[in-house]
């Protein structure tokens, strides 16, 4: 996979290397600021070939942080929603059972199944897409 940018950064740094050292003086957050770019970078890279883990597509691109005004209870409420982690879901785990099933449609009970998928709470989400339309901006 080619990251827009990356290739024009590589031939920028290659390009780099044929100019003469000099005793010119930089702040250290320059450097600071490479070093962090290059380890997201590098992450990218990583992250990049674990597509079949099921966070990549929760948070394909790294470094970036969904930041909202909410509390600690409510951010972690969030999150895991973001990544299907509640205990609805995934206590079956921990019981050493098999995955619960959607008691409406007998699918695999995950967090985007019933944010999503069910016919079952589509009348639901349409209310809250509509009432979401209402108050956007108003918070
Ligand atoms: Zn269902």
């Amino acid at each position: 996979m080619v990251i827009r940018g990356n290739e024009d950064a590589d031939i920028a740094a290659k390009a780099g290397l044929d100019v003469a050292i000099t005793n010119m003086r930089f702040p250290v957050s320059d450097l600071l600021t490479c070093g962090n770019q290059l380890c997201v970078k590098e992450w990218q890279q990583l992250w990049n070939q674990c597509t079949s883990n099921k966070l990549y597509s929760v948070q394909p691109v790294v470094g970036r942080s969904v930041s909202f005004s909410l509390g600690r209870y409510d951010s972690v409420l969030i999150n895991r929603l973001r990544i299907g982690h509640t205990r609805l879901t995934n206590s079956y785990l921990l019981k050493g059972e098999s995955q619960t099933v959607c008691e409406a449609c007998h699918s695999p009970l995950t967090v985007k199944h019933i944010l999503v998928d069910c016919t079952r709470y589509s009348a639901a989400r349409q209310i809250i897409i509509f009432w979401s339309g209402h108050t956007q901006g108003r918070f």
